[in-house]
């Protein structure tokens, strides 16, 4: 969904009514969620028996098994679901829920509807610590380990189908929840079911309440074959079915340029080219799916931009929906979870590897702040506007200037992330490799140090931010270095008071092993690697501008002595990462050479990639937020998955973004 330039507000909740028997009903549907009777045995009978679960469990090709449904509810079919699935004896097929919703249910009224079920009670306060409230997009919660995903987009059908579609089939079975038919057309109309046949891989199966002879229509043009089958309680027939023929592509609405022309080859193995956040993060979702990966860098772990001693949570929000404020807004939420998970798993230490401590940023706009006070209300998880007075409670200290607090952000060390993702089972480090050379081989790539054969691997990804790329034909792709200087000052009673990370100008968290990190300049074209007191100064002044009741004690510190830390941050001209296939530059620019005459046309022709390669980089500042969320949407990607990110923000991150804006300015 292109949602550029729109105002940004939180999703508009389900309006429910509960009846006396605490069963759901909703106000704008006029409908029922299910069955008065009993929604269990009808959740049962027609979704799980319908789609044949959990036999199917049994005997699925590779391993994992892919459910789609639309219309979420109150979760009851994937609770239902869940609870099958982990009854299953191991070894299970690990199991991708992905499920579309326009109007979420309250905190409150999940906790009221769950609270009927108490068999499924475990598995429902799971799903609802992991909730995503109301804030709009898609979010991809990892439950079980990683066994298990749900993928919530909160949207219309009608925009997400489509959207997930243009991929092309990922599902192999589907729950059409939306419903009846007479009182919501918007669920049942002929380009959802093509939508849904060209999201089937082959075999896929499909079940719903309902047995109203348009749907059954409709479903059968898709290539469907439709079977009535009993209903359950009052209703007399429901409907099953398999794909029997292969579906027709969607139309593309948009020209296809992120799409690959070739399904990516089959992927067992993986060479991961760069040990930072992005090289650690990708290589570790990649071996949760079962891939060999092999991770070369040639210096240490952690060794350039993501080897700080401390690094923020960030994200931004703003009245207006972008590609950069939606993701970054995603981007966050799917790694605080994920840190949080590290944490409880004992991957992470608190203390001594970060502390999900919240965080708290000054904000320079007075109208922005108080607009999005009021559309904030609805989400209090994500972030409130606080007064200065209002923050100090949660930050120990009093802040300059009203702004927004994040309670799930807070702070880590990013090299102890780099390590924990890179201690995945299954992930191979190799450290000191020298500069890494990328070849193709006949089916594989290869990767060679000082000449040598390091590894090969079936595809690549190079995560080398800004040093010199594996691959020397890609030094097209816009990136640049942006010199940034940490001072690293010692912890006092008076710094103690801090509880949480202060953002101002520059930042500071609570200290971690007796001192903070603050920070960190920001100088394009500097490529000054010592470490400089004006800089020192510099993050000192800032703090002291933030913190006018710590000025004495800043100023007694000697800039001269203070430790500190250069590092190289890779950012793009656009300030987005840089993520996806890697484009075959000279084949696309020809494909797409129509666009230097006409940017808007639309050319049915997917593009031009290179096969099994792929590169993830230009995380800025931002890192320890972006990169969690673009490593599982390249693992999604090289595996077939539906992916954890609607396509507006695929084409945001995709390096050939830069070819087709080149392309439009008849620049290239
Ligand atoms: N599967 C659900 C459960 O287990 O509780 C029950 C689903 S309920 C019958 C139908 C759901 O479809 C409602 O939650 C409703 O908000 C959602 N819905 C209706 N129209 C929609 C649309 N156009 N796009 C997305 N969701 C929609």
């Amino acid at each position: 969904m292109n949602r550029d330039n729109q105002p940004w507000w939180p999703v508009a909740a389900a309006e429910i009514q509960w009846s006396e028997r605490g069963a759901p009903y909703s106000r704008q549907f006029d409908d029922v969620y299910y069955s008065r009777e009993d929604g269990l045995a009808e959740s049962e009978h027609v979704f799980l028996a319908g789609n044949r679960l959990p036999e199917r469990w049994s005997h699925c090709a590779d391993g994992s098994f892919r459910i789609g449904e639309t219309g979420f509810g109150t979760g009851l079919n994937f609770l239902l679901t869940w609870q099958r699935w982990r009854e299953l004896p191991p070894p299970r097929p690990r199991l991708h829920y992905l499920s579309i919703e326009k109007h979420p249910l309250t905190r409150e009224d999940l906790a009221r509807a769950h609270g009927h079920w108490t068999a499924l009670a475990g598995v429902a306060e799971e799903l609802r610590a992991a909730w995503p409230g109301l804030v709009p997009g898609q979010h991809r919660l990892v439950l079980e380990g990683g066994a298990l995903i749900l993928d919530l987009w909160w949207e219309d059908v009608r925009e997400a189908l489509p959207d997930l579609a243009s991929h092309g089939p990922c599902i192999d079975a589907w729950y059409l929840d939306g419903f009846a038919p007479a009182r919501n057309e918007s669920m049942w109309q002929q380009p959802l079911f093509d939508a849904v046949a060209a999201l089937s891989r082959p075999g896929a199966s499909f079940a719903t309440f309902t047995a109203a002879g348009q749907v059954r229509r409709g479903l059968a043009q898709a290539g469907f074959e439709a079977h009535k089958m009993p209903g359950f309680g009052r209703k007399r027939e429901s409907l099953r079915g398999e794909l029997v023929r292969p579906a027709t592509a969607v139309e593309p609405k948009v020209t296809p340029w992120d799409l690959p022309d070739a399904p990516p080859p089959p992927a067992d193995s993986a060479l991961v080219i760069g040990a930072g956040l992005a090289g650690c993060s990708t290589a570790a979702a990649l071996a949760h799916r079962g891939l060999s990966v092999t991770l070369l860098d040639a210096q240490a772990l952690a060794g350039q931009a993501s080897g700080n001693e401390q690094g923020i949570l960030y994200t931004r929000l703003s009245r207006r929906h972008s590609p950069l404020t939606d993701f970054a807004l995603q981007s966050f939420r799917f790694a605080a979870t994920r840190y949080a998970q590290l944490f409880a798993s004992g991957a992470l230490q608190r203390g001594s590897d970060g502390e999900l401590c919240g965080s708290y940023h000054e904000h320079g706009d007075p109208d922005e702040l108080a607009l999005l006070a009021g559309r904030l209300v609805s989400v209090p998880e994500l972030a409130r506007v606080l007064s200065p007075e209002r923050a100090e409670p949660h930050l120990g200290v009093l802040p300059s200037r009203a702004g927004f607090w994040y309670p799930a952000s807070g702070w880590l060390n990013p090299p102890a992330v780099c390590h924990a993702f890179a201690g995945t089972p299954g992930v191979r480090f190799q450290e000191h490799c020298g500069e890494v050379a990328l070849q193709r081989g006949k089916a594989h790539w290869e990767a060679r140090g000082d000449g040598e054969l390091l590894a090969r691997a079936s595809i690549a990804i190079i995560c080398t931010g800004v040093s010199t790329d594996a691959l020397p034909a890609l030094d097209w792709i816009p990136r640049q270095a942006i010199r940034g200087q940490t001072s690293h000052i010692p912890g006092s009673n008076v710094s103690s008071a801090l509880k949480a990370v202060l953002c101002h100008a520059g930042y500071i968290a609570p200290a971690r092993e007796g001192r903070h990190c603050i920070g960190a300049t920001f100088n394009l074209r500097d490529e000054d690697t010592t470490l400089r007191e004006a800089d020192h100064r510099h993050n000192l002044d800032r703090l002291a501008a933030a913190l006018p009741q710590w000025r004495d004690d800043i100023e007694r510190l000697d800039t001269g002595a203070l430790a500190g830390r250069v590092g190289f941050r890779c950012a793009s001209p656009d300030y987005l990462p840089i993520a996806g296939p890697v484009p075959d530059r000279e084949a696309f620019l020809r494909t797409f050479a129509q666009l230097r005459k006409n940017a808007r046309q639309l050319i049915a022709d997917r593009g031009p990639y290179m096969s099994g390669l792929y590169i993830n980089t230009a995380h800025g500042s931002r890192g320890l937020s972006s990169t969690p969320l673009v490593a599982e949407w390249l693992a999604s990607l090289v595996c077939g998955e539906p992916a954890p990110i609607c396509r507006e923000l695929q084409r945001a991150l995709a390096p050939s973004r830069f070819l087709v804006r080149d392309l439009a300015r008849n620049r290239i």
